[in-house]
């Protein structure tokens, strides 16, 4: 399973650094084919040592430049940082990120040969109009991504479940991770929204489910290690 926590715009350098203290005292604990990443804010790249990946939650497609307040790949390279979250709801909506950007910084990375976690998902009202109306919304956040890519993570994370407690149910998951599967060739798929301690163990055993991207559950180092040695 894989198991990835998404800091968001939470915990400073200082903190990561406990936080990963904390986590690595746990992880001797984890099965070896576990895989686990840390995506901390920017301010907070590092080296870090232990059992885990890390990685950006975002960056610009670009080696350098004139980007104000971006990060590019020479400030990823400083820290030897070779996996990236891409088209995560949040960005879409907030940094106004289109498909069509997204896609562009997909493929620049891809040409960078890093490790992609490619976020999709639904809005409330497109999961309320029914199943179909998901599949063809997802699919589309498919467009201008090769998902032939070989280091392809895909992360399926219903918007309405995301920090709002309330996850997805089994049903919901099994069936669009079914569908998903099938349209990615079976790349590893993740679920996120919401999943936590108290829902981890029946996630993870869902059909198509390869582990999970978390966000608030991750932010505290006894509740992530608590779902990923569950
Ligand atoms: C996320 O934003 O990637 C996420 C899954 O958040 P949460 O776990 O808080 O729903």
């Amino acid at each position: 399973m894989i198991f990835a926590a998404n800091f968001k715009t939470n915990h400073t350098r200082r903190s990561t650094e406990l936080y990963i203290d904390a986590l690595n005292k746990k992880l001797g604990a984890k099965s070896p084919e576990d895989k686990v990443y840390i995506f901390p804010p920017a301010t907070a790249l590092d080296s870090y040592e232990g059992d885990f990946t890390l990685g950006a939650q975002n960056a610009y497609p670009a080696h350098n430049g004139a980007y104000t307040g971006e990060i590019g790949l020479e400030q990823l390279d400083e820290f030897d940082i070779e996996t990236i979250l891409i088209g995560h709801s949040e960005r879409r909506e907030y940094m106004a990120e289109t498909q069509e950007k997204v896609a562009a910084k997909f493929a620049f990375f891809q040409e960078q040969g890093f490790e992609i976690i490619y976020c999709i998902g639904e809005p409330l009202a497109i999961r309320e109009k029914g199943f179909e109306s998901v599949m063809k919304y997802l699919l589309a956040q498919f467009e201008g991504i090769d998902i032939s890519y070989e280091k392809l993570i895909v992360a399926y994370e219903p918007i309405w479940a995301i920090g709002t407690g309330r996850s997805a149910t089994v049903e919901e998951i099994s069936s669009t991770h079914r569908a998903l599967k099938k349209a990615i060739n079976e790349k590893p798929l993740l679920y996120g929204g919401s999943a936590k301690p108290a829902n981890i163990k029946e996630i993870i055993s869902i059909a198509g489910v390869d582990g999970v991207l978390v966000g608030s559950a991750s932010l505290d180092a006894d509740s992530f290690s608590e779902m990923i040695l569950s």
